[in-house]
């Protein structure tokens, strides 16, 4: 009998979204007619921008011609997109090579299939709270799993000095029992067993919205090259950052390009969660044990994949003109505006939140010592907002409600001013 990959079991039931599905879907039955102010959507509302449709329409019409015809796309990306995505990063200050960038369908392809390149037997840390395929594509690949809480008190942005001591790690620690040193290790290197061998790092961060600045992330990129780690940065929202001293991509910083791949995506950049386009970006100066991973990226890809669709790559590639940039950036404006509509209704409120300037994303505590769930349940049924309960990110997310910028206009001002009349009875 051929036996499965039972790591599928140990993997919980996708609980959070289904899960407010199902209570949303329940209000609606009772409430026939109701409109629900959705703040827990991931999905963008707006369209994609006009450079892209016009590259789209013009990319269609090459398909119908023979001598403009694409058939199948190099796998790695087609030469015009690749260059332009390395032109795009040249122009902030960031040497990368056309070789050095994979085009993907969407980042959450390259988050699962990444993993292809690294020993099974290794260790995962995995900052929490976290989007949830982090912990699901380790699962499924049967890597152990290193959880590091983050809360209010660093701001969700832990530092390498916060991971647990090894003895808090795993009772089949080696150190188990023996180890005598105090509260979060040291690195002095003298545990083995805290070194993360592949570490997950989102910033700007969803759910939290909170953003590394650069001292917090240099000192990740040194620990990663200090223990020979790898640190797969999550760059999906880097287009949200408007403060110019937080950095857009981990290579802004010195020593990445030793210990970072950098997984890159133009859904929320760009609208294209329903049209699929990311991108990866693996230095070649990135090698461990002798192998290259961008050489083992390239076999890979060749082997698994047959390169994206040549249209959608045309789309993706209007993204990175002048033209493109402005009207991106028009876009992301919008939603700014919706972050600024609900953060300034949590100011008058007095809630407690991160996220919302740099990220599409605002991370408030829940209050009067309501629980993520019994906040959203109050919120759905009083005013019929409906948020994303935070405990869905992990255990320390409890407590804590995520907000999205990505609904329209309407439904963000009503939502604000219903959770004013709401939760401002008492002020
Ligand atoms: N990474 C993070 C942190 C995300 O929030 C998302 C989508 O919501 C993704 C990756 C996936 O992006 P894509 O649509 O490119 O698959």
């Amino acid at each position: 009998m051929i036996m499965p990959n039972m790591h599928y079991a140990e993997l919980k039931e996708s609980y959070l979204f289904y899960h407010i599905a199902q209570k949303t879907g329940a209000y609606l039955k009772a409430h026939p007619g109701a409109h629900l102010y959705r703040l827990g959507i991931g999905d963008v509302s707006l369209p994609l921008c006009d450079a892209v449709i016009r590259a789209l329409h013009e990319a269609v019409d090459d398909q119908a011609l023979k001598e403009r015809f694409h058939g199948y796309m190099p796998e790695c990306g087609a030469p015009f997109l690749r260059e332009g995505i390395a032109e795009h990063y040249r122009r902030r200050g960031i040497e990368i090579s056309a070789e050095e960038v994979f085009v993907s369908s969407g980042a959450s392809d390259e988050l699962g299939d990444i993993l292809d390149l690294f020993d099974r037997s290794g260790s995962s840390l995995v900052i929490e709270p976290a989007y949830p395929a982090y912990v699901d594509a380790n699962i499924i690949a049967g890597r152990k799993i290193i959880h590091l809480a983050s809360g209010r008190e660093n701001g969700f942005l832990p530092r390498p000095c916060d991971l647990p001591h090894p003895c808090d790690i795993s009772e089949s620690c080696e150190y188990a029992g023996q180890c005598d040193l105090p509260g979060p290790c040291n690195l002095s290197g003298s545990c083995e067993a805290t070194k993360a061998d592949l570490l997950y790092i989102c910033s700007p961060n969803n759910p939290t919205g909170a953003v590394f600045n650069r001292e917090q992330l240099q000192e990740w990129v040194d620990y990663a090259n200090a223990n020979g780690s790898v640190i797969l940065f999550d760059a999906a929202y880097e287009a949200y950052i408007e403060d110019g001293t937080l950095p857009r991509s981990i290579f802004e910083l010195e020593g990445a390009r030793t210990c970072v791949i950098e997984i890159c995506s133009l859904s929320k950049t760009a609208g294209f969660t329903g049209t699929r386009l990311g991108y990866t970006i693996i230095p070649k100066a990135l090698i461990r044990n002798g192998m290259s991973f961008n050489a083992m990226w390239i076999r890979n890809r060749t082997t698994k994949t047959n390169g994206v669709s040549y249209i959608i790559q045309k789309g993706g590639a209007a993204v990175f003109t002048e033209e493109g940039q402005r009207q991106i950036k028009e876009s992301i404006s919008f939603y700014k505006e919706n972050a600024r509509i609900l953060m300034s209704a949590l100011d008058r409120l007095g809630i407690w939140y991160c996220g919302g300037k740099n990220a599409p994303y605002i991370w408030l505590r829940c209050p009067d010592g309501m629980d993520s769930w019994g906040f959203f349940e109050y919120l759905l049924n009083e005013i019929q907002v409906v948020g994303t309960p935070g405990a869905g990110f992990g255990t320390c997310g409890e407590g804590y409600m995520r907000f999205s910028t990505f609904g329209s206009r309407e439904d963000t001002e009503e939502a604000a001013r219903r959770l004013i009349k709401l939760l401002g009875r008492d002020k």
